[in-house]
């Protein structure tokens, strides 16, 4: 009855198009979840994504859940998830990009799950990092620990929006230290981040991650807008 009451006073509504929810609909609507751009790429290999690190990295797997377009679902909801504080659409996001990582077996060696890490003070200021909130939820179904201890961002990078790819990789160098290496060392770990665009950010993190001894890394991320 209180639960009745509830819903009719403060409908629960979708998290993208706001359209009020039925009793099986958690966060998104059904036509907002058939709206969203999967792209199979986590259990797929030789995917755009790899193919964007083929040749600066040396990457086990790669994948990411959703393809990146500006103004629709993805950005929508990738902007919920860095700007608005949507914490439980992250999880949520999460949690289906782990069912991704469970049902393919191409990260099954990965030992961790490694937030790319956001500066310090950018952290506070937002009040979380969204990568770290997507680590939660991918856990919760591809059970590993979240390491976001072991790499430190040292520097606070200005917006790369209007970088090119090889401003960008410059802009990107020496942005993360790892600050305990014995946690990493002979590990397989999985970078985990939001959006990968020219991958630059990534890159930099899985090359500070490298120089430990005996460490590869995987990468997954929530979206591409990759055009590799
Ligand atoms: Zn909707």
């Amino acid at each position: 009855m209180i639960h009745k009451l509830l819903s009719i006073l403060f409908p629960r509504r979708c998290h993208v198009c706001g359209r009020i929810l039925v009793a099986q609909e958690d966060l998104l609507c059904v036509g907002c979840s058939l709206e969203l751009p999967h792209n199979y790429s986590i259990e797929m290999a030789h995917n755009p994504i790899e193919e964007l690190f083929m040749g600066r990295i040396p990457v086990v797997s790669a994948g990411a859940l959703l393809t990146f377009r500006a103004e629709t679902i993805s950005q929508h909801i990738v902007h919920r998830i860095k700007y608005s504080g949507d914490l439980r659409l992250a999880k949520m996001m999460g949690t289906m990009i782990g069912h991704q990582l469970a049902r393919s077996n191409r990260f099954d060696d990965c030992d961790m799950l490694l937030p790319v890490p956001l500066h310090k003070k950018k952290q506070r200021k937002r009040g979380y990092n969204q990568s770290e909130e997507l680590c939660k939820g991918i856990a919760t179904v591809f059970n590993r620990p979240i390491d976001t201890t072991s790499v430190q961002r040292t520097r606070n990078t200005s917006s790369q929006t209007h970088h090119s790819r090889i401003e960008r990789v410059e802009n990107m160098a020496n942005v993360f230290a790892v600050i305990q290496p014995d946690a990493l060392t002979g590990r397989h770990v999985l970078v985990v981040d939001d959006v990968v665009t020219t991958g630059a950010t990534i890159e930099s993190c899985c090359k500070a991650i490298l120089q430990v001894p005996g460490t590869t890394v995987s990468i997954v991320t929530l979206a591409s807008a990759s055009k590799a």
